[in-house]
């Protein structure tokens, strides 16, 4: 039998014959976007810090004063060390934001999802997923059990056929997200409630990059406030500036996440001071819509100036095509100072790999215009 080793190399082998290998690159976070790799200072597009939160006197001094309080480590699972009063207030404001009855946060959004799923299909039951849904709605996919289909990207009418061609028995739970994180594009939350309700389907929205971001900081719900969605899922770790991940939901459902999830049930608690980050970047958000308006407006800058389609959310697109297009784009923006990540398969359609730009409330408008004139060269 070959070694485990060897059988690493071999797939290592694969995957650098692809242009497909993924590493890790020793980065530090300085102010806002900017950052340091092998000793040069960059301006980065790489960060889902929407808000720039992350270093904010009063976000760092709620962590601070919460790990003096309480320590570090939340020491077991909330359901069986006990409950932290942190988690109980920052679920209780989280649910008061999205307008729900409750809340249940999670140590991250990736186990916010996979537990979620889970909680309310299992086998004979249908999933509905919106095929550019993240790998975490997949994952909790498949934990379930369920019957899973990939509709075609914010189609409705593909999503229909599929919902009065599956069997009638066993429930069914439409799964999108808000803010498409590969594609910066929006679900239509009204066509698809008013799709669920008429098939008797369940909807469930990812909202992990409209939170803080969309509709005064309300996320994409926001901008559809007659939309009925059962579960709204975000993360606590993006313009949130901390880390976690939670579901909104009603009373009742949030009750039995808070039995059934296994990623709750199994996992140990988040961290009293990510809570406290989390509450802090809250009040924030709340208080400061005009904030929460940056990174739109700085991403429609980018887009006008860089001519292409207008921007709908933070992250911003330039597709490209095949992988080495995406990175030696990569490689020009980074000797031009600019942090752009190269996206390639499988992370998003064979064929469509592309540079993903993220924009911040931190990002200089000169920078943005210089951004703009070195993609145009190669996104024409
Ligand atoms: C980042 C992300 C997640 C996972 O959240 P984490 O808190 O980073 O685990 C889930 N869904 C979407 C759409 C995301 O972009």
């Amino acid at each position: 039998m070959q070694s485990l080793d060897a059988f690493a190399r071999a797939k290592l082998a694969v995957l650098d014959a692809g242009g497909l290998r993924r590493t890790l690159v020793r980065t530090r976070r300085l102010d806002g976007p900017w950052v340091e790799r092998n000793g040069k200072r960059y301006l980065s597009f790489s960060c889902n810090d929407y808000l720039n939160l992350t270093n904010h006197p009063a976000v760092k001094a709620a962590a601070t004063e919460a790990i003096a309080l309480y320590g570090t480590g939340a020491g077991a699972s909330r359901l069986v060390t006990g409950d932290h009063p942190l988690m109980e207030e920052l679920e209780g404001r989280l649910a008061a934001f999205k307008g729900t009855e409750a809340a249940c946060v999670f140590s991250t959004g990736y186990a916010a999802n996979t537990g979620t799923i889970p909680t309310f299909v299992g086998e004979r039951d249908h999933l509905f997923i919106d095929e550019r849904a993240h790998a975490c709605i997949w994952a909790g996919a498949r934990l379930s059990g369920a019957e899973a289909q990939a509709f075609r990207h914010n189609d409705l009418v593909d999503l229909e056929r599929r919902l009065s061609a599956a069997d009638p028995r066993g429930a069914r739970l439409i799964v999108t997200e808000g803010v498409f994180s590969m594609d910066g594009d929006v679900a239509p939350l009204t066509a698809l409630a008013k799709v669920a309700e008429r098939y008797g389907a369940w909807l469930m929205t990812d909202d992990a990059h409209g939170v803080g971001v969309l509709a005064e900081g309300r996320g994409t719900g926001g901008l559809f406030p007659d939309a009925r969605v059962d579960l709204q899922m975000g993360t606590l770790s993006k313009a949130l500036a901390s880390a976690g991940g939670y579901v909104c939901g009603s009373r009742a459902a949030i009750d039995l996440i808070k039995t059934r999830a296994r990623t709750l049930v199994y996992s140990t608690g988040l961290p009293p001071a990510s809570a406290a980050a989390a509450l802090a970047a809250l009040q924030i958000i709340e208080r400061d819509p005009g904030l929460c308006a940056l990174p739109l407006a700085t991403a429609r800058a980018f887009t006008r100036a860089a001519n292409l389609p207008e921007a709908t959310s933070a992250i911003v697109p330039v597709i490209l095509g095949e992988p080495a297009a995406a990175m030696a784009a990569q490689a020009v923006l980074e000797a031009e100072g600019f942090l752009v990540v190269a996206i390639r398969p499988p992370t998003v359609p064979v064929g469509t790999a592309r540079l993903r730009l993220a924009f911040s409330a931190g990002h200089p408008d000169d920078e943005i215009e210089r951004l703009a004139a070195c993609v145009r060269k190669f996104a024409a």
